[in-house]
Order: C-alpha cells, then structure tokens, then sequence
C-alpha cells in the first residue's frame, strides 16, 4: 500500500532554521511512506514571507509533491480573491484561525475563494473558541459542495457528530488520539478520514520522544488497529480519491 501523508510543513518550524521539501522527502523516504501533502508552517500573529513561501511550493513541487495554499489574512487584504497567490498547482487551501485571527467574513471569503477554485479547504482545529469544530458550523452548512478538511477533529465530541451531519466534512489524523479515533469510527465516515501526521510539527513537543518512533507509531496506530479495508482507506485511498493525485 502507498501510504499517504496528507499533513505535512515546511518552512519555519522554529528558530533554528527552515525545514525545506528536501529534508521531508528524506524523511518520508525513511518511513517508506511514498508521498504527501505539504505546506508552510503557520506563524503565530501572521507575518508570512510569500518569497518564502513560494521558493518552498517550488521545491515541493519538483520533488512531487502535492502542496497547499497556506492563507492568512494579510495576504486576503492584499488580494481578495487570492488571485496573486493561486499560481500554483495547488490542491487544497489552508488556514489556521489560532495563529492569525480570521473574522467570520474573512473565513467566509476564504470559503468563496476555495469553492470557487474546486479546491478543499483545510482548517487547523482545536479547544479554543477560535478554531474549536462548531464554529465552523454556519460556513459548512452553507457551502454544501466544498469539502472542509478539520484538521486534527477537535474536541472529537464535536468533530464526529459534525461529521456524520455533513458529509462535507473530512477529518485528518495528526495528533488525534487514536482511542478517540477508535471510539468514534464508523462505516459511514471511514471514507472521509485522512492520514495526516503534522510533521515536523512533533519538534515542538519534545515529550513525543524519538522523531521516526513517533512518526512510525502514527503508522502503526492505524494499521495494526483497524481492519485492513479501513486502515487502507485512511492510509491511503481516501487521500487518492479526495485529491486525485497525479503525483503517484
Ligand atoms: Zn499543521
């Protein structure tokens, strides 16, 4: 099987320097994992160098893999439709309401620009009131044709009620429990749950201890876990069908 990472960065992960698509191929190459979906880190309050940011879609792209429009709001201020920066083979969008605060009629107009463009749009999820599952809830009911990736599902007790209301939702698997993800699973979502490991994000915890035994107990969590069929999906098919890959 081909297994798929759907989350991963590049970019500023910390002061020590730039994680570039290289560093993060040799890694997936390492784990045997055959490709991903990557994107620039998100930095806290904003600030996000585009000449950064675009030499970085550059090299993941000549490395083949698939890549994500990383948006904040300064660069929805600077082009409302996002034209000047959609000049990549880009497969999703992708925003993080914890590190830049997006009004509502801002993620509204991120909603618009991915709908538009055929384009997922991937959004960080997590506790607080900014980026916590149901104050997704409004734009999701009403853009009905645009798949929304929660990344992270959180807190789960919203994230997989949501999903079997919406069927526009996907989940991703990055620092998901997989007791939450083993509560909650079911026939009818099992299609819409994507791998997805953060990487290298985990340098920020270092409790998670050594890199490649944490990367590969998110594999195995899965595979060793779920029946075969469903581990296949999450691993791999689900990733294929959403973004039909041409990079594999
Ligand atoms: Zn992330």
């Amino acid at each position: 099987m081909e297994i798929i990472d759907s989350h991963l960065h590049i970019g500023n992960i910390s002061d020590t320097g730039i994680v570039t698509a290289n560093e993060v191929r040799s890694h997936l190459t390492a784990m045997g994992v055959a490709n991903g979906l990557v994107m620039p880190i998100a930095m806290r309050g904003g600030n996000d160098d585009w000449e950064t940011h675009k030499a970085l879609y550059k090299e993941a792209l000549a490395l083949d893999f698939d890549v994500a429009l990383y948006v904040n709001t300064n660069m929805l201020e600077s082009s409302k439709d996002l034209s000047h920066y959609l000049t990549f083979p880009f497969k999703a969008l992708k925003t993080h309401p914890d590190a830049v605060d997006f009004s509502d009629e801002q993620i509204e107009r991120v909603c618009s620009v991915a709908e538009t463009n055929g384009l997922p749009l991937m959004i960080h999820t997590g506790a607080d009131d900014c980026c916590h599952c149901e104050r997704f809830r409004p734009f999701i009911k009403n853009h009905p044709y645009l798949v929304f990736v929660l990344c992270h599902a959180r807190p789960s007790n919203e994230a997989f009620p949501m999903m079997r209301e919406f069927h526009n939702i996907w989940i991703d698997t990055a620092f998901l429990p997989f007791r939450e993800l083993a509560a909650n699973i079911s026939e009818d979502i099992e299609n819409r749950i994507l791998f997805g490991t953060d990487f290298p994000a985990n340098r920020w915890f270092p409790h998670l201890g050594k890199e490649n035994e944490w990367y590969q107990r998110q594999i195995d969590g899965i595979q060793d876990k779920f029946p075969e069929k469903t581990a296949e999906k999450i691993l791999s098919r689900n990733f294929k069908k959403l973004y039909k890959t041409t990079a594999i």
